[in-house]
Order: structure tokens, then sequence, then C-alpha cells
């Protein structure tokens, strides 16, 4: 496959360029809203071509696919463009800014009959496969509860727009609320109906939360604690699930690498749970592949990042206002 970069982003630098092309796949040219900074980037990932221009970038017949990874802001009108030039769309989350965005992309990508995915790296972890697999096959029993510890220290090269921006989509909220969004409800198989949040600016954000702690009722009944920070150098991460047979306890598996470790405790003990470490953003960039050709489906689609951005405004919306907010999905 040929693909066009829309961003010269940090993600695109450190994960997703690597994966594209440990797929086997090209990397044609990026688009960058500084020639001169997108010419530099084109020169230090090896990248043939860059442009300022997107109508110019999405006029290559020879591309198939684009990865957006701009700022949030700009996702709904650079997926649209693409959408309308034939190319399938791997997009970043959150997919936009609102829920009404998003859910327009994902119709046009099925009016266009393009593939469209949300680059949700967590559910391509081997971890989060290994604990999917673990309650889908029983092993806990009935899910009570789910408790997702995702406070973390935002890295200094990081600190741009995430904590000063609102405009550009910046706040905790809409940085990892919607993978925790996604990753809760790729192990559950349900969405949530209804969530309460506190946010709060702990010492990064300026203008923008850093930090906020919701819970969120599910359609089974099962309760879910998420904790997301961009503050907190020495949490660690984490995903529990507690269910009435035993439970899944996930340390360190809240990340972008193949790290971490997973335990199943029930009444026989503790037990260590072997996963594979394969790289997340592979995983995605090979289903995306499969999926374009005709061979399965993505890891995450659009609709998963419809949902993730519906939990993720809704916590917003409950932290401002205080009171329980009910999850509206657009129609999804
Ligand atoms: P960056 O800040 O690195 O990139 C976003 C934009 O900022 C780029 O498109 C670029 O604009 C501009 N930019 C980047 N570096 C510089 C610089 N040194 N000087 C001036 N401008 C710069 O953001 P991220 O890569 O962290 O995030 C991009 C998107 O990816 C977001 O939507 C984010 O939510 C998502 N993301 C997803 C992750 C995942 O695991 N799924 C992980 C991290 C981010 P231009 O293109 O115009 O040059």
């Amino acid at each position: 496959m040929k693909w066009g970069l829309v961003g010269a982003s940090t993600i695109a630098s450190e994960y997703v360029i690597g994966a594209i092309r440990a797929a086997g796949h090209e990397i044609v040219s990026v688009l960058s809203s500084s020639e001169t900074r997108g010419a530099d980037y084109a020169a230090k990932h090896d990248i043939a071509h860059s442009t300022a221009d997107l109508a110019a970038l999405l006029a290559d017949r020879s591309l198939d696919a684009v990865y957006i990874s701009t700022t949030n802001e700009k996702h709904h009108a650079q997926a649209m463009a693409a959408i309308a030039a034939g190319k399938h769309v791997l997009c970043e989350k959150p997919l936009a800014m609102t829920l009404d965005e998003a859910v327009e992309m994902v119709r046009a990508a099925q009016a266009a009959g393009v593939t469209f995915a949300t680059n949700h790296h967590l559910r391509n972890a081997g971890a989060h496969l290994a604990i999917r697999d673990l309650i889908a096959t029983g092993r806990v029993g009935r899910v009570l509860s789910v408790r997702v510890f995702h406070a973390v220290h935002l890295p200094a090269h990081l600190q741009g727009w995430r904590i000063n921006d609102a405009a550009a989509g910046g706040g905790v909220i809409p940085d990892i609320v919607v993978h925790d969004a996604d990753t809760v409800r790729f192990h559950l198989g349900e969405d949530p109906v209804e969530v309460s949040a506190r946010a709060t600016s702990s010492g990064m954000g300026q203008g923008v939360e850093d930090s906020v702690m919701s819970v969120w009722s599910m359609p089974s009944g099962a309760m879910v604690q998420t904790h997301e920070s961009f503050t907190h150098p020495f949490a660690g991460s984490g995903l529990e699930v507690h269910g009435t047979e035993g439970s899944i306890l996930g340390t360190g598996i809240m990340t972008q690498k193949p790290l971490g470790g997973v335990v199943l405790v029930n009444g026989e003990g503790r037990h260590e749970v072997a996963f594979d470490r394969h790289d997340l953003y592979g995983r995605a960039v090979s289903l995306f592949a499969d999926a374009v050709a005709g061979r399965g489906r993505v890891a995450a689609d659009g609709v998963d990042g419809v949902k993730s951005l519906a939990v993720a405004l809704a916590v917003r919306e409950a932290a401002v206002s205080g009171q329980a907010t009910p999850v509206s999905y657009g129609g999804f």
C-alpha cells in the first residue's frame, strides 16, 4: 500500500511511520502546515514528497490511504477531504471535536466505500487481547467492576497544545479518556450508559483540565471507575477487572509499548498470564491493510471512534455540570 501522512506529528515519527514500513508499505508524502517543517520532516524520515496543500497530496492517484495525525480540530475537515478523494483513512483519536463531526466522517466513509479506522492502539496490545479473552471465556465469571489507572506524566516534548490549547483539542479528557473508553468497551462488549466525573487542573493544564476521575454505569450493571492525568510521574498505569469468579490485575499496560504484566487471581491462587509482545501500532496497520484488501476488519473502526468520543464528551459535560450525564452515541 502507498500512504500519505496528513500531519508531521510526533506520533507518526515515534510509532506509525515505523509500523507502516514494517508492514512493507510505502510512505509517499507528508502534509505540514509549514512548507519548511514539512520538507525537514520528509528529509528526516526519508519521505519523497512534502506539501502544505492537502488537495495536492490527495490528488496523487497512487496513494491508497492517509494517516491523519494532526491536532484534533483538523481531523474532521482533513478526513472529509480524504474520503471525498477516495482514500482509505486511518485517523487519530479523538476523531473530531464534536460528535456530529465524527458521525459525519464515519457516515461519509461508509457512503464512499472506503476503509476508515480509529487509531486506538490499546486494543491491539497483547495484554489487552489476553484480558479480553479471559473475560470472554468466563474466567472471572460475571464482571462486577473495572478500574482503570491511566494517570501518567506527559513527557516534556508533548507539553504543547495538549496542555494549553482547548481550540486544538487539548486537555486530558480528549487525549486519554477516549482510549480508556475504547478499552473498556473492547473488554466488556458494551457501551457506557451514564457517567459522573470531576476534573481539575493540577499543575500542568492552562485553560484545560489535566486530571479527571469518572464513574461509568454499564448496561450489564458493571461499575467502571477511571482516572486519567498528565501530572502523575510515579503512579504507574493499570487496568483491573473484578468478577464473581476471579480478578484480572493488569499492571503497566495502559501504554504505547508492549510492556507490563497481567495476573489472574481466583480461588486457586495467582496465575501470571502470558501474552504476545507484538508492536501495537504494527498490528493496527496490518489489520487496516487486510481490511482494505477485503480480508477481515480493522482493529477499531469509525463507530468505535465515535463511541469513544461520545464517552469523553459526556465525561467532560459531567465534570463541568457536576451532574450524572447520559452518553449519546449519535445514532450508533
Ligand atoms: P504533535 O504536536 O507532535 O503533532 C501535531 C501537529 O503539531 C503536527 O501535525 C504539526 O503540524 C505540529 N507540530 C508537531 N511538532 C511540531 C514542532 N516541533 N513545531 C511546530 N509544529 C509542530 O502531536 P502528537 O503527535 O502528539 O499528536 C497528534 C495526534 O495524534 C493527536 O490527534 C493525538 O491525539 C494523536 N495521538 C494518538 C496517539 C495514539 O497512541 N493513538 C498517541 C499520541 C498522539 P503540521 O502537520 O502542520 O506540521
